[in-house]
């Protein structure tokens, strides 16, 4: 028997995911964003599963979107960060690309650039996240010099990025919404602004279009969860087997450095999975496991092929049992990769993004897309 990890990925999930995105904001267009291979769920994949609901796509570089046209993918897509040298507006007219424009130089590449046919542009400006973007005084300069230009002229949009959309409270958020609000009205600028967690929570931040991201793959981005984020539904499940079992008296400890001693006479499970998997490595002891279904916890350090579950209390668990490490079991059982990243003091979008080639994927749903 072949080594039993996987990562499945259900790409009906996606699509649910992708139309709760959408029916949170009917009157904004959503781009699916899925760079970082969708964040690690295949983005060719993800793509051509999304292809018919989905106006626009967003990626983080050229080698992505290239990655997405070599494939077939034919929709409008999204350079999230634009070009990073001049060099590439070429490719970027040539497979039809959106690019966003955040710095003077690349802004003074398009204008030096005159391409054949229009290049749809974002404009960035950095509204309080303080990390791409043109401060809000200079965005009436950049917007009108873009406005100027024919080319580019006929399909310009505000875009920032919110730093605190996933919480409440410090009035962070409206501050930076209140600033777009007013540089939109002031533009006359169709704008897109709102993450998964505006997209889910903040319904006032909705624009042209939005880019909701993390909640596609099923990870609610919310810091307290509401009615639509509980509605989401995990794409991935990383799977696999217990694949050896030990006895061990009270006190006997487990794995490296002996982190764990068992408290009583304890039942150990090995599972075929490891950081060299990409599972997490500080997964603290408790960290959830789902062992046939039922919820029990690591037990030990992480090692690079394999890791360590408490099975004391699961006589029925055995060599084979099927171990969920996220995602929903066999017997339909969720557990959520935002509460193991809980516990391993990350999010969603390390443990994700995360998951090594060694794993194979395994598609499985959104009928008419071809197996790769
Ligand atoms: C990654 C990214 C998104 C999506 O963020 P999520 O939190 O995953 O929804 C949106 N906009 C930009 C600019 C991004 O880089």
């Amino acid at each position: 028997m072949a080594r039993p990890l996987t990562a499945d990925i259900d790409l009906d999930a996606l699509r649910h995911n992708y139309r709760l995105a959408r029916d949170q904001a009917p009157h904004s267009r959503s781009v699916a964003v899925i760079k970082a291979d969708a964040y690690g769920h295949g983005a060719l994949r993800c793509a051509r599963a999304l292809e018919d609901l989905a106006p626009a796509f967003a990626v983080a570089c050229l080698e992505e979107a290239e990655t997405l046209r070599e494939g077939g993918i034919t929709a409008p897509i999204v350079l999230l960060e634009g070009i990073f040298e001049a060099a590439e507006l070429e490719r970027v007219e040539a497979l039809g690309l959106w690019m966003a424009v955040h710095a003077d130089w690349q802004l003074e590449a398009l204008l030096a650039y005159r391409p054949a046919r229009p290049i749809p542009v974002w404009v960035k400006v950095d509204s309080g996240m303080h990390r791409l973007g043109f401060p809000p005084e200079r965005a009436e300069a950049v917007w009108e010099r873009l406005a100027a230009a024919p080319a580019y002229a006929c399909d310009l949009h505000l875009m920032s990025h919110f730093a605190t959309a996933d919480a409440r409270g410090s009035g962070y958020f409206e501050r930076q919404l209140g600033l777009l609000e007013a540089l939109a009205e002031r533009l006359g600028a169709p704008s897109c602004l709102a993450n998964s967690p505006a997209t889910l929570a903040w319904p006032a931040s909705h624009g042209a279009w939005n880019r909701p991201g993390v909640m596609l793959y099923g990870s609610d981005p919310l810091e307290a969860a509401n009615a639509a984020s509980r509605r989401l539904a995990p794409v991935m499940t990383l799977r696999s087997a217990i694949i050896a079992v030990r006895e061990l008296a009270e006190g006997e400890p487990v794995g490296y450095g002996g982190r764990w001693r068992a408290p009583r006479p304890s039942r150990i499970g090995v599972v075929a999975c490891g950081y060299g998997d990409g599972y997490d490595r500080h997964a603290l002891d408790g960290t959830p496991v789902l062992v046939a279904g039922r919820r029990t916890a690591i037990a030990g350090k992480v090692s690079m092929d394999m890791l360590t579950v408490d099975l004391t209390d699961m006589p029925e668990a055995d060599i084979g049992s099927e171990v969920v490490l996220w995602g929903r079991a066999a017997n339909g059982e969720v557990l959520s990769v935002d509460e193991v990243a809980r516990h391993c003091d990350t999010i969603s979008y390390t443990l994700l993004t995360g998951v090594l080639p060694r794993v194979p994927r395994r598609y499985h749903g959104a009928s008419g897309t071809d197996p790769h």
